[in-house]
């Protein structure tokens, strides 16, 4: 039994499909604001209790995002690299049919580690039901990643920060990490709301330009040349000397643990946006905003995606669902940011502790526990 506490697990399903050998895990940890909602993760080496983590994570992700489902998690233990796309459809096709029971009524699908629009499609396809996955094609009434519903919330959520802050966008300058999906519409949104950006990274190295970067140009060379790095105006410099430049805003927006306490001492940024997952360990998290720094933590900074998956299962356009976005993401980090004042400013405890009590409050309300 795996009952962790007294919000879950509600139930945690592994499946195994003999005649393909898929091997798969979906974990519900709470459905008591609405359906269990996540991604499923397709790596080799997935194990139940690393599912089981992240559908808890998804619980409060989806509650401080303040939209109708609980949390949950799907994993597939398969290699995608050493698969053609026929055996890959085969294995995401099996174990659509292995959790049919649960879709869409407890657990609708969506894409994460290498599942795409593709993947959802299938699932939907083999499942009869539309509705068992989000991220699917816009043919097929998705609102996919590509939208760039992601890092439009990132820069809504880093706008209320800056005003949090009594600070002027035209005033500030920024840093970006990764330029894929998140890093580049955080770009083009920032630039938006009249904040320069400075510097942007991929995994060759970054480009630095004081004077700012231009979008355009930028995005013709990463489509060209594969890598920021070929831009010609700037100068280019490692990938982590990223992190420690002068810049006002810091958007670490691709990789694990990229901030820790062997490089805390050189932020110079005065907000922190987490776009990437755990970009930063709690404990220099607690660093940075000990000496003042704003940190946005990564459920409240890039939950745009998830609230995107919930309008595209209400069958809203994506019109309506860039308003939802900004609407849920600024009301959300607004909270979060007026509860931290009062805990020393500790963004994610503030987070977690809101998202917490709307769990607790949906539960109450249903007669699973008493107040
Ligand atoms: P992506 O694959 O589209 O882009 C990743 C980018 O990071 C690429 O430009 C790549 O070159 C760059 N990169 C890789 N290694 C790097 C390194 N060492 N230093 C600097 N740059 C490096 O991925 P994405 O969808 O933009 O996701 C980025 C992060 O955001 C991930 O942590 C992901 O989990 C998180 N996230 C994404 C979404 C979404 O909707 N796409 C939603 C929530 C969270």
């Amino acid at each position: 039994m795996r009952k962790e506490d007294e919000f879950g697990f509600e139930k945690i399903v592994e499946v195994y499909d003999q005649k393909t050998g898929m091997q798969g895990v979906c974990a519900i940890h709470n459905t008591a604001r609405g359906l269990g909602k996540g991604g499923i993760r397709m790596v080799p080496d997935i194990t139940t209790e690393e599912v089981m983590g992240l559908a808890k994570a998804m619980t409060w992700k989806n509650a401080m995002a303040d939209i109708p489902f609980g949390g949950a998690k799907s994993g597939i233990k398969a290699d995608s690299k050493k698969m053609t796309p026929e055996q890959k459809e085969i294995i995401v096709r099996a174990f659509a049919r292995k959790i049919a029971e649960l879709v869409p009524h407890q657990y609708i699908a969506g894409p994460d580690m290498n599942m795409t629009e593709k993947e959802m499609a299938e699932i939907a396809d083999e499942l009869k039901n539309p509705k068992a996955t989000t991220g699917k094609p816009t043919e097929m009434g998705g609102l996919p990643h590509e939208l760039g519903s992601t890092g439009y919330g990132v820069v809504v959520a880093t706008k209320v920060a800056i005003e949090h802050l009594g600070l002027e966008p035209n005033s500030l300058t920024a840093s970006i990490e990764g330029f894929g999906n998140v890093g580049t519409f955080t770009m083009k949104f920032l630039n938006e709301i009249g904040v320069k950006v400075v510097a942007v990274s991929d995994s060759k190295g970054t480009i630095y330009d004081e004077n700012g970067l231009d979008y355009e140009t930028l995005m013709k060379t990463k489509s060209e040349k594969r890598t920021v790095t070929a831009h010609d105006k700037g100068k280019v410099l490692g990938k982590k000397e990223l992190f420690g430049l002068p810049v006002d805003i810091l958007v670490p927006g691709a990789r694990p643990n990229v901030i820790t306490s062997e490089n805390v001492g050189n932020i110079k940024a005065k907000i922190v946006s987490e776009a990437a997952n755990l970009p930063i360990p709690y404990e220099t998290e607690l660093v940075l905003m000990k000496r003042g720094v704003t940190v946005i933590p990564d459920f409240v900074a890039n939950a745009g995606g998830v609230i995107s998956s919930w309008c595209e299962t209400e069958g809203w356009d994506p019109d309506k669902m860039f308003k939802i976005v900004e609407e849920k993401i600024r009301n959300n980090t607004k909270t979060m940011l007026e509860h931290a004042d009062k805990i020393e400013k500790d963004t994610r405890k503030a987070a977690l502790e809101i998202a917490k009590q709307r769990v607790v409050d949906a539960m109450v309300e249903k007669e699973w526990v008493k107040r």
